[in-house]
């Protein structure tokens, strides 16, 4: 069949723009995720400007980093402004079948910290090992709470001695000292090396500092050559972004829906990793009944020593 010039170029042109907007929609599904789900500190919460403030890339992080960091002071109470949960949150689909016997992986970042016990007893309670990503001056300032997880059964992960950014992602030495500091305070606490290989990048690998996907390479590369696999995130809470919760619905429905919603937009990945912060004491709250929604759903759960390779969004 032959087509006429005009007629070629019309078609050219139109599948030209369908790849285009295919592009385009990938780009921003992308983007909307990793800004759904990024380590975004409330301002509001006084435990993020200890240790997350530095993952908003327009938070002036001018400190220069000390060469012994020390523990963070103790927080203050819990902000009393929270809204309380009142709505009941819609059940969702129950024992899917693209979910039936599949594995997901509840990963705990930026503790061990006040609240990590109490995820101990629910993680208990339904008999599910997890993974901690644990900050090293956290474990200092906790160490019974570290210990816990180690007793417990859990696996002890690396997120950096500081989670500063300033000291994370200029320059691959810098990155690397983190992860020794790291193993060096658990080495210390424990008295023996209780961590495991596995850590995630504060604010994920594709944070704005390190200066996205594109410059991630090397900081990974180090992590593995220093025999680290690296896990960043797709289901989430959004426990650490309240910014995006722009119809300002009650904590835990926000919660409840930034988990359906990224399950549903990640369900077809392997794996699914997923992340909580076990220093808010909202996700404390809602984590049994996102367990038994996942558990009701089909899931099993793993620990990420379990998994082969990085995984990186
Ligand atoms: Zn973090």
């Amino acid at each position: 069949m032959r087509y006429s010039q005009e007629r070629l170029y019309a078609m050219n042109s139109f599948a030209y723009r369908i790849k285009r907007i295919a592009a385009l929609t990938l780009a921003l599904l992308t983007l909307a995720a990793l800004t759904a789900c990024g380590e975004k500190p409330d301002p509001a919460d006084p435990s993020a400007s200890v240790i997350d403030v530095a993952d908003d890339p327009s938070s002036p992080v001018t400190a220069a980093p000390t060469a012994v960091p020390t523990p963070t002071p103790e927080p203050t109470p819990v902000p009393t402004d929270t809204p309380e949960p009142t709505a009941t949150p819609k059940p969702s689909q129950a024992a899917n079948p693209s979910y039936q016997g599949r594995t997901i992986y509840l990963t705990f970042d930026d503790g061990p910290y006040k609240y990590t016990d109490q995820v101990l007893d629910i993680l208990d309670r339904y008999n599910i090992k997890a993974t901690f990503f644990t900050v090293g001056n956290f474990v200092k300032a906790y160490p019974e709470q570290a210990k816990h997880i180690v007793e417990r059964g859990h696996v002890l992960g690396c997120h950096s001695q500081t989670h500063e950014m300033a000291n994370l992602y200029h320059g691959t030495d810098g990155f690397k000292k983190e992860l020794n500091q790291w193993r060096e305070t658990v080495k210390s606490v424990f008295g023996y090396d209780a961590g495991a290989h596995v850590m995630r990048f504060p604010g994920g690998t594709t944070n704005s500092t390190i200066g996205g996907r594109k410059n991630r390479g090397p900081y990974v590369e180090a992590a593995n050559s220093l025999g680290y696999k690296a896990f960043d995130w797709n289901v989430c809470l959004n426990d650490r972004w309240l910014a995006g919760n722009k119809d300002g619905l009650p904590l835990n429905e926000y919660f409840w829906k930034s988990y359906l919603d990224s399950l549903s937009m990640y369900k077809n990945i392997e794996p699914l990793v997923f992340l909580i912060h076990d220093t808010e004491p909202e996700s404390v709250k809602i984590l049994p009944r996102v367990i038994e929604d996942l558990i009701a759903k089909g899931f099993k759960f793993g620990v990420c020593t379990d998994l082969d390779d990085n995984y990186l969004m």
